[in-house]
């Protein structure tokens, strides 16, 4: 495996950025892949993709491929990890993801009463520039942040559940003085001695990720991320654990920070702290502690990162504040989240992003795993784990029939529950007619469903009209990106009377006696009630560690300052390595089949513009 590690020194400039300007981009147009793209995705000699005329101009044209720069030796079935592309997003479900005010999806779910968010918070609040986090925040303090830092936290999915969060133990993290069993206390975590446990879980979890632990094995003796040095900044859960001890196996160094101030795992991180990983972060984080982790991760005497992972775009956005110069040093970001996404396309836009970075967010297999598979497994389990509730011969009504919606419609009809589609796109109308549901509009259904589900991603899309008709006992939640679909604001009325039942389960009562079931307060449902697949998660990490190799690999030149989406043949190695845990066995394409179709037998085996 040859590796060549390139300086980005030379060209990088060093941005005056505005951070606190997070409107959203303009609209890409459709199917506005660059020329680097075609070039990119442009197949071998003899093997033309129909679909993808390589009509790039050279000049336009990247400098040709370097070395692969992870060629896993027996990769099913595409043989190497290919070149990321520069690709304009055409995803049209983005555009409602625009046009979200914000919202908090991601809550305690420790069972903390938290207020109801009144507001929408439009930018990020960064700690002050002259900040010396020395506030130490009272429990109460701590309590009263009912939030997470940013609104990362409602646009990636982890297993938010932790599994020993029981210890009384109030000291800030902060105050202790920790050492592992090494002698290192390069790390701050709620209770070091809780690493054993942690070591479990992340066990557990690395059965449900064959594809990093198949990257682990093929890197042996090969390195790809030698002299790496990554600043990451996502959830810290088990899986992310398996991430971080996969790109330790290939290579490189991490120091790890939390994304969101509840959903670390605390064991999780006792145990990659005692593994040596500097991780900073703990559940129940206040905003101060927040940046004071993130802090700590890049400020290091003698240690300085050249790659970012980001969840959220909260690390990238720290160092573009605080610490610009460091970007001289840094050859790519790698971003997981909608939000971080969206603001790399307006760092992008504004001529100030300086280095490469990749959006892994728009990837199909994200979109398509996350979206569809994940919510098919866990709306029964969020409904579940909050009412105890009856699938079978309930009237359902779900808003919006893209991928989350279908997931949650398959698995309620699945189990028995009549289901009834509302949608405003007739493809997707369509789409449910010939699935089998009901198409309606929801004044239609609304006083005899028993529960309503959004998934647009759009907002108001239940009004307080729509509540108001509600039929005792009906639940109300949401699935979608934020918690603007569901217009719960109008239920903070003084007639209406609020009873917390549950963790995230209120009755909203009306004066007649009438009550409906309010979900997470309308975020998210399966972030705030229960857990997501491991397996999905497994395809997201895998995406982030070949975006990894590929940008910290990439020759000079073949990326510039912009942001890239992965391209089909990634995505499609990415899906190939998680078929053999079901024993899968793909068909290959004959020498004369491939020519018929003009694809190269390798792939990719569809256009970049693929969804
Ligand atoms: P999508 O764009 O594929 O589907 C949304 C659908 O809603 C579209 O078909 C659209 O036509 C329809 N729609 C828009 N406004 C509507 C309205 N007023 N009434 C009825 N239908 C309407 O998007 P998606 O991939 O299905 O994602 C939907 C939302 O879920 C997004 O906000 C996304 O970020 C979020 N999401 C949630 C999870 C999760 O785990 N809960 C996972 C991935 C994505």
């Amino acid at each position: 495996m040859s590796v060549q590690v390139v300086s980005a020194a030379a060209s990088t400039k060093v941005p005056e950025v505005e951070l606190k300007d997070l409107s959203p981009p303009d609209p890409e147009p459709q199917l506005g892949m660059s020329s680097a793209a075609v070039a990119a995705m442009a197949p071998p000699a003899g093997a033309g993709d129909p679909e993808t005329p390589a009509l790039a101009p050279a000049a336009e044209r990247p400098p040709a491929p370097g070395p692969a720069t992870f060629s896993p030796a027996a990769a099913p079935p595409a043989g190497k990890v290919p070149q990321a592309s520069a690709m304009k997003r055409s995803d049209p479900h983005h555009q409602h993801q625009r046009h979200r005010d914000g919202g908090e999806a991601l809550v305690s779910p420790d069972g903390t009463v938290t207020e109801a968010p009144r507001t929408v918070k439009k930018q990020i609040q960064f700690a002050d520039q002259k900040q010396e986090f020395n506030k130490r925040p009272t429990k109460i303090g701590r309590r009263s942040l009912s939030r997470s830092i940013s609104q990362s936290s409602t646009d990636s999915y982890s297993s938010a559940a932790s599994y020993t969060d029981s210890s009384d133990d109030e000291t800030s993290p902060r105050d202790k003085q920790q050492k592992n069993s090494k002698g290192s206390g390069d790390f701050c975590v709620k209770n070091i001695k809780q690493a054993e446990f942690g070591r479990r879980e992340i066990e557990i979890a690395e059965q449900e990720m064959p594809a990093l632990m198949a990257l682990r094995k093929r890197a042996q003796g090969e390195k790809p991320l030698a002299g790496a040095k990554i600043v990451g900044c996502t959830h810290i859960t088990a899986q992310t654990a398996v991430l971080m001890e996969t790109l330790s196996a290939l290579g490189a160094q991490c120091r790890w920070a939390a994304c969101n101030i509840y959903s670390t795992l605390n064991e999780v991180a006792a145990a990659l702290a005692e593994s040596g990983f500097p991780v900073f972060a703990w559940k129940g984080e206040s905003e101060d502690d927040f940046w004071w982790c993130i802090d700590r991760c890049v400020n290091v005497e003698g240690w300085q990162p050249n790659m970012i992972l980001d969840d959220g775009g909260d690390l990238t956005h720290w160092i573009y504040k605080k610490y610009p110069n460091m970007f001289k040093k840094i050859k790519g970001i790698v971003e997981e989240s909608v939000t971080g996404v969206h603001r790399l396309y307006q760092l992008s836009k504004a001529g100030k992003l300086c280095v490469p970075a990749m959006n892994v967010n728009d990837s199909v297999t994200k979109q398509k795993f996350d979206n569809l598979y994940c919510c098919r497994e866990s709306i029964l389990d969020g409904l579940k784990r909050t009412t105890d509730m009856m699938f079978g011969g309930k009237q359902v009504v779900v808003c919006g029939y893209g991928e989350v919606g279908k997931g949650c419609c398959a698995a309620l009809k699945a189990m028995g529950s009549i289901v009834y589609v509302t949608e405003i796109d007739p493809i997707c109308a369509l789409q449910a007619c010939m699935d089998g549901f009901r198409l309606v509009k929801l004044n239609e259904v609304i006083r005899q469903v028993d529960i309503v589900i959004t998934c647009t991603g759009n907002k108001n899309v239940v009004t307080r009209e729509h509540l108001d008709r509600m039929k005792n006992s009906c639940i109300v939640c949401n699935m979608g990106h934020s918690n603007t679909e569901i217009d719960v604001a109008s239920l903070r009325t003084p007639e209406l009377t609020w009873e917390r039942v549950r963790s995230q389960v209120d009755h909203v009562i009306w004066p007649d006696g009438k009550r409906i079931v309010l979900l997470a307060e309308g975020r998210l449902l399966n972030l705030s009630c229960s857990t997501v697949p491991t397996f999905v998660l497994s395809i997201t990490a895998t995406t982030q560690a070949l975006a990894l190799i590929e940008l910290y690999n990439a020759p000079e030149g073949r990326y510039k300052q912009d942001v890239y989406l992965l391209p089909k043949k990634m995505d499609e190695y990415v899906a190939s390595l998680h078929l053999p845990t079901f024993d899968a066995h793909l068909t290959e394409l004959t020498d004369e089949q491939a020519k018929y179709l003009g694809l190269n037998k390798n792939g990719p085996f569809k256009p970049n513009y693929y969804r």
